[in-house]
Order: structure tokens, then C-alpha cells, then sequence
């Protein structure tokens, strides 16, 4: 792949007739070292956020050892792209036969699960296996995130003594895991949440081997500019550490979102101006789900040599396909002049953006361009560049 200096090379150079994905491994890995280095436990990528092959390498390289898997193609990808990646198959409700390939085809030992049905149906599908891990999830409020997690899976903390007590009977080491929500904004969502770690831990009286905070942790997009990532390690780990098994208890965390925002961006061309409506040749059935059905804004810039970034207004978006719903309300904040034939960038879409595409109505096709400039937002940017060999200063002990 030919590696372009800038977004805006690619839209001078190529002049492309359709969307490009533009992909910055650089901002995966430092996110991914950010979480090797600063989490205070074990990090698992979430592979649904983007499960790209080319992430999955970069984010190896980069220190991520462990994928948190939620279907048995994902455990497949994985398994073929990562061999030597520890799997953990983290949805609650599975087929059977997802449990037994996992299990006896890629070595998968660890499993989530929120019921005792599910618990059941481990154990027929690894023949009672004895080496198992596995995580009940609690449910938790989501009530501090943008996007709720809280009423599909979990089960209630009332009901939770029974479950943990026949999943420690089982399991060779025992799990609680839970998930806030995705792009939780408050590191109070974690503390809470450890919080209900801690009154199911006394109420069902089990000792605890892991306790795997899921994901959630935010990324950072126009009118939603989360607090610094170490805060919400701070919090989490002062919450862990005042839990009783923590002496003896891993610490886990899953992102997705936070490890993989970065990683991509958009590169669109107008191909129609009506008002302050722009007809774009991407929408709600290629990498802008979240901005058509959730209302997300994300991060535009217009890419001309010399864009005049001071008369700003605001736009809608309109996808390429015959469906009214393939709208984008934004507001995008964009210059005055933009006009038909214009190229536009749209960021912070490695999560839950390049991931959703379709073919619907004959659009979706997209090439893949590496770029080497900075994403458009970051919450990593203040990790010191790596000294260039001429300056490494020698420290002696
Ligand atoms: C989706 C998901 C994640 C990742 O969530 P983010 O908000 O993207 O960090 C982690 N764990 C589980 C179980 C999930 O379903």
C-alpha cells in the first residue's frame, strides 16, 4: 500500500470518485501502548469496534496480547490473523456449537455468560472441561455513556449469588465483568459499577480471580471531549484495590472504541450542494451509522491547499443512496464556499464507523489509502515522541 504524507495529498493526488478509507496505524499503536503501559491490569481489544486484519497486527506489535471476541467468526479472524492471541469469547448468549469450536478448535478458555442456562451450555459444549474461565457480567447503569449496554445482557445483582456460586463450582478461575455503555464520559461510571463488583463478591461470598471491566472508555468527538484517559485508570484502579479479592484478582479492561477510533477516517467528495445540505458519496449504510441513526457528530474538514477555515457554517449530510434515512443531521461545521466537487474529511471512524459498511444499493465499495499525518482528534497526542537517535540522552545509574 502506498503510503500518502496527508489527507489532503490523497484528495489532491487521486482525486478519487469514491469514499476512501484513510488509515493512520501510528495513532492505533500509540493508543494501543497507552493501554499496555498506563492501564493497571490487562487490556483486551474488543474486536467489534473494527475488526480489520491490519488493526489486529498493529495493535500485536503494539502490546495487545489478549481479543475480546463476541461471535465464532470473530474467534476464527482472530485465530487465523493473531495465532498466538489469547481469545476470550465475552457475549453472554451463544450457540452451543460457537462454544465447542472455540473451545476445542482455538483454544478458547474463557467465556462470558449471564445465566445459568448459559452456564449449562459450557459445559455440555466443552465436555465439563476443567480449565475454563469464566466471567458472569453483572448489569450495570448506563447511565453516564452515550450508547446504553444496560438492558440487553447482565444479570440482576439480586439474582447474581446463585450464578456465581454454581459458575465458581465450575470454572477454574472465576470472573466478573460488566460494561458501562459506550463513550462513558465520567470515570464515576466505573467507580459505581466496582461498586456492585463489591456487593456481589460479600453477598455470594466467592473468592474472585479476575474482575474485567469491560469496555466504554471514550474517544473524543465534536461537543463530546471526555476527561484524560488516566483519570479514568486512576479511578478504576483505586476502586479495585479497595476490593477484597484484590490481592489475589487480575484486573481486566476490554476497549474498543478507544483503541480503534483513531485508527480511520473518511475521505468523501460533494457531489451536490442544495442550500446547507451536502450531497456526500458516503452515508448511514457505509461508515456514517452512528451519525445518521444516533445523531454522533464527527470531527470535518474541508481538504483544499488553502481552505479558509474563518467563515464557518453549519451543514447537513446526505448519502449516496435513495433512501430519505441515509441523512446525517450533524451539525457539520464546514466553510461557507464549499461547493460541488469538494473533498471533505470526516474523522475518528475506526470505531463503529468503517466496521458498519454495506453494499446497499451498489455503494460501499471503498479503497484504503495509509496516511501519515495526525488524526483529527487524539486523545493520546501528549505522550512524548520517541527521541531520534542523534538526541537519545544516555542516563546513568
Ligand atoms: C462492545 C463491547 C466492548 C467494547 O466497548 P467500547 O465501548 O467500544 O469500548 C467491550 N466488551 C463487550 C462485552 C462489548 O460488547
Amino acid at each position: 500500500m502506498y503510503k500518502h504524507h496527508s489527507a489532503l495529498g490523497v484528495a489532491l493526488s487521486l482525486k478519487p470518485a469514491a469514499p476512501v478509507t484513510l488509515i493512520r496505524p501510528q495513532a492505533a499503536a500509540r493508543a494501543a501502548r497507552f493501554f499496555s503501559q498506563k492501564f493497571p491490569g490487562k487490556s483486551l481489544y474488543a474486536v467489534k469496534a473494527n475488526p480489520t486484519p491490519e488493526l489486529l497486527k498493529t495493535l500485536w506489535g503494539a502490546g495487545i496480547s489478549h481479543y475480546d471476541v463476541a461471535s465464532i467468526a470473530e474467534v476464527r479472524l482472530v485465530a487465523k490473523t493473531l495465532p498466538r492471541a489469547k481469545l476470550c469469547f465475552m457475549h453472554p448468549v451463544k450457540a452451543e456449537e460457537a462454544i465447542r469450536e472455540a473451545y476445542f478448535q482455538h483454544g478458547v478458555r474463557t467465556f462470558s455468560l449471564d445465566s445459568l442456562e448459559e452456564l449449562g451450555k459450557i459445559v455440555r459444549a466443552t465436555s465439563g472441561a476443567t480449565d475454563l474461565e469464566l466471567c458472569v457480567r453483572l448489569r450495570v447503569s448506563s447511565e453516564h455513556s452515550k450508547l446504553s449496554l444496560a438492558s440487553k445482557f447482565g444479570i440482576e445483582l439480586s439474582e447474581a449469588k446463585e450464578l456465581l456460586q454454581a459458575t465458581r463450582q465450575v470454572a477454574d478461575a472465576l470472573g466478573i465483568c460488566f460494561h458501562v455503555g459506550s463513550q462513558a464520559m465520567t470515570p464515576h461510571a466505573y467507580t459505581q459499577a466496582i461498586e456492585r463488583v463489591r456487593a456481589a463478591i460479600v453477598d455470594a461470598s466467592v473468592t474472585v480471580d479476575i474482575v474485567d471491566v469491560g469496555g466504554g472508555f471514550p474517544s473524543s468527538y465534536p461537543g463530546m471531549e471526555p476527561p484524560p484517559l488516566e483519570a479514568y485508570f486512576h479511578a478504576i484502579n483505586r476502586a479495585f484495590e479497595s476490593l477484597p479479592i484484590s490481592y489475589s484478582a487480575e484486573l481486566w479492561c476490554e476497549p474498543g472504541r478507544a483503541l480503534s477510533a483513531e485508527y480511520s477516517s473518511l475521505l468523501v467528495r460533494v457531489e451536490k450542494r442544495r442550500g446547507n445540505e451536502l450531497f456526500i458519496n458516503d452515508g448511514a449504510y457505509g461508515a456514517l451509522f452512528d451519525a445518521a441513526h444516533l445523531g454522533w457528530r464527527f470531527p470535518v474538514q474541508l481538504l483544499r491547499p488553502e481552505a479558509n477555515e474563518t467563515d464557518m457554517e453549519a451543514f447537513s449530510f446526505y448519502g449516496p443512496t435513495c433512501d430519505d434515512m441515509d441523512h446525517m443531521a450533524g451539525p457539520f461545521m464546514l466553510p461557507k464556499d464549499i461547493k460541488a466537487g469538494d473533498y471533505v474529511e470526516i474523522g475518528m471512524l475506526g470505531a463503529y464507523g468503517c466496521a458498519m459498511r454495506t453494499e446497499f444499493n451498489g455503494f460501499g465499495a471503498t479503497s484504503i489509502c495509509e496516511v501519515a499525518d495526525e488524526p483529527m482528534a487524539s486523545l493520546y497526542r501528549e505522550e512524548a515522541p520517541l527521541p531520534r537517535k542523534s538526541n537519545v540522552i544516555k542516563l546513568s545509574r
